[in-house]
């Protein structure tokens, strides 16, 4: 059975890396790789188009919709394409990969104006539906950043995304195979900074990345993510890689419910599974930093709807979450109107007014 109407998964990666050159380049045996150098070796390699796998477990999955996502490497272009082949299936966000990618090779210093300007450009196109993942940050970094720097950064590109009317990412989470820091992207580590740019920009709607749980058990991260969407109408969660009893709390909560919810898992990311039954979570995302990296293409899919299962929400709310929050966010084409629970202050204004009101006599 389909598990929704119509299933957006709202944080995927279409790309992928063959690793295998750049780690013998390097002179390391694939087996023994870290996740480290991992990271280090995929920011110099060129991504592959990994659409034909995602394609197929939309099929397997009944996934409608996919919106993209560029992760470190990745290209706008690569996923600007593959929209272009299919509308009905994908749209996109960008960052600013061209700035990080000069910074890296050593051609242009990283600053956020040059990240503002590649991204302004991006959107001027009309092609890519919000800016992610994250808020574009200086990956070369090797100093630790203060709150306020940090901020200062990401207003610059809450105001592209302010002029442009469009959505904005700000990742949270880890996934504890390689430590994040605050030498370039802390708010990764601290949710609550977000409260500042959401009161400042409440005409911008922002998406917490990962809702505060990317990999490992922690509920430190959701709890403040949780936080920042209850006191703010304009902040919305990510939920694919939360386990059953994370969706509760956040859909009970009168403040937040499945209208600030939306499903996303991260599919193409690869983060392994650890289960442990009997405990408490009884599985969950994480990097295991002793086991090798995996090769094969985890099924997060089959992982999130098993979760969505346990849930007693009424279906109307599990739409929204799976597929009605992110078309409202995102401006998806849907098959129909009225699809969706009616939410709060945003009834389509061409719809105010009329009532349609089903009988209730057959
Ligand atoms: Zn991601």
């Amino acid at each position: 059975m389909k598990m929704g109407r119509f299933i957006v998964d709202t944080h995927v990666h279409a790309q992928r890396f063959a690793a295998g050159k750049a780690f013998k380049e390097k002179k390391i045996d694939t087996d023994k790789a870290s996740y480290n150098d991992l990271a280090l070796a995929i920011r110099g390699l060129v991504a592959y188009d990994n659409s034909p796998r995602l394609i197929y477990d939309m099929d397997c999955y009944d996934v409608d919709m996919c919106v993209l996502l560029p992760a470190f490497g990745m290209s706008n272009e690569m996923n600007a394409e593959l929209v272009e082949q299919h509308p009905d299936k994908f749209v996109a966000v960008c960052s600013a990969m061209e700035t990080a990618k000069k910074s890296r090779m050593g051609e242009e210093p990283w600053t956020i104006e040059a990240a503002a300007k590649e991204v302004d450009k991006l959107l001027a196109t009309g092609k890519f539906v919000g800016i992610g993942e994250g808020v574009p940050n200086d990956t070369m970094r090797r100093k630790t950043m203060s709150q306020t720097e940090r901020l200062d950064q990401m207003r610059v590109i809450m105001d592209v995304a302010r002029k442009h009317e469009t959505v904005v990412q700000v990742h949270s989470g880890v996934v504890m195979g390689y430590p994040l820091t605050h030498h370039n992207w802390p708010e990764t580590l601290h949710p609550m900074w977000i409260s500042d740019l959401a009161v400042e920009y409440r005409d911008v709607p922002i998406v917490i990345n990962h809702g505060g749980i990317q990999g490992w058990w922690t509920e430190r991260f959701y709890e403040e993510a949780l936080l920042v969407a209850a006191s703010n109408d304009n902040v919305y969660l990510e939920t694919g890689l939360w386990w059953a009893e994370l969706y509760r709390k956040a859909l009970i909560d009168p403040n937040i419910g499945a209208e600030k919810l939306m499903w996303a898992c991260d599919w193409g990311a690869s983060i392994p599974f650890h289960s442990q039954p009997g405990n408490y979570p009884s599985s969950y995302a994480v990097q295991i930093r002793s086991k090798k990296l995996v090769k094969h293409q985890v099924d997060v899919w089959g992982w999130s709807l098993k979760q969505l299962l346990k849930l007693e929400c009424t279906q109307d709310d599990l739409n929204l979450v799976l597929g009605g929050t992110a078309a409202r966010i995102y401006k998806l084409t849907v098959p129909h109107s009225r699809l969706f629970r009616p939410v709060g202050k945003e009834l389509n204004p061409q719809e105010e007014g009329r009532i349609d009101v089903a009988p209730t006599c057959c």
